[in-house]
């Protein structure tokens, strides 16, 4: 799949401001000065052009049930080959993918083609594609092309974001047939600009509008954080997703483990047990634990009747009852779920 190649290409979305070059990717909206490097260190500014410097550039590779990204009601127990490169937009003390989305990208090195990934995904077996691990928006023209080549051979795409995409980067993404996306939705506002370093999440909430208007299909992820994330903020997140984006939008509410600089204890089970609970209290229908392995609270339960639609172990399926995208007792349609094998694209009825 790979040869090697330098990862630099002229970036799409900018503007120019006097000497700078402003970069329109993500909603950090940098002004490069020539020579410059943005916040991602993954664009610069060389004699008046913006280059992406990680264009085909893959740190990692492995196929992944859609699960893990965690996308639980999009094609459940089918895999996605997912790809991540290198660099972030965010500066999160606890990032549980450092080693990847801390590091600058390297100059050159082994080079992936948007055609032999996609190739890739269909000889392994795939069902679709994710850029996830580090921020996949900073990969944005390789995954275009990506998308484009994935969406006309049949396979899905998918994304695991912190969603501070610019709009005009979330539309060339569904233009080119984005599918699916998991965005990350960290907590409390000044939590997140003072931990996250500068970041506004009202950008991430008019992402997830976006998103959900132009038919994406969205679940949201909580990292639960202790001494981050407090019931109230919790609460908040799980209300703002019922109100804004709709009480059939998975939540899914994760334990923490320490990682790079942040050093507080895992997340007790019981903490997520009451997260979950503030998001029933807020009126979502679908709030699922993460990184609990063998958890009841992992399995889909239709809304209507309480019966047990989809089992899960970790991030295996080991039972389906859905027929035809609705409870197999009571009938009712369970959102943006289809069963085993229904060929249509996932959208929320
Ligand atoms: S993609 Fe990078 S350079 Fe562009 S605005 Fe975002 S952080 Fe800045």
């Amino acid at each position: 799949m790979n040869r090697s190649g330098i990862f630099k290409r002229p970036a799409l979305l900018h503007r120019q401001e006097g000497r700078r070059i402003i970069c329109l990717t993500c909603e950090r909206r940098c002004r490069l000065v020539e020579g410059g490097t943005g916040w991602c260190r993954t664009r610069r500014n060389d004699d008046g052009v913006l280059y992406t410097l990680i264009y085909g550039a893959v740190s990692s590779v492995s196929a992944n049930p859609i699960e893990k990204k965690p996308l639980y009601h999009f094609y459940p127990g089918t895999y996605a080959l997912t790809a991540g490169s290198w660099g972030c937009n965010f500066g999160c003390p606890w990032c549980q993918n450092w080693e990847t989305s801390k590091k600058p990208p390297p100059p050159a090195g082994p080079f992936t083609s948007p055609a032999a990934f996609v190739d890739e995904v269909v000889r392994v077996g795939c069902r679709g594609t994710s850029i996830s691990f580090n921020e996949p928006t900073l990969s944005l023209e390789w995954s275009l092309e990506v998308f484009r080549l994935a969406r006309s051979r049949g396979l899905y795409n998918t994304l695991v974001t912190n969603g501070y995409m610019t709009p005009d980067a979330l539309r060339l993404l569904v233009e080119a047939g984005l599918d699916g996306m998991n965005v990350d939705s960290k907590g409390e506002a000044e939590a997140v600009r003072r931990h996250c370093k500068g970041i506004d999440v009202e950008r991430v909430w008019n992402a997830c509008r976006l998103a959900r208007e132009a038919g994406v299909h969205l679940e949201l992820t909580t990292l639960v954080i202790p001494g981050v994330n407090d019931d109230s903020s919790l609460y908040e997140i799980a209300r703002r997703i019922a109100s804004e984006l709709g009480a059939n939008v998975p939540w899914h509410v994760s334990a923490y483990f320490p990682a790079y600089r942040f050093h507080a204890p895992p997340t007790p089970v019981a903490m997520l047990e009451r997260a979950r609970a503030i998001g029933r209290e807020a009126g979502l229908r679908f709030v699922y634990l993460g990184n609990v392995p063998g958890h009841p609270s992992g399995n889909t339960v239709c809304p209507e009747c309480g019966a047990l639609m989809i089992e899960r172990w970790g991030l295996a399926v080991t039972r389906n009852r859905l027929r035809n995208g609705s409870c197999s007792a009571c009938g009712r349609s369970i959102p943006g779920v289809w069963g085993p094998g229904r060929p249509d694209r996932a959208r929320w009825c």
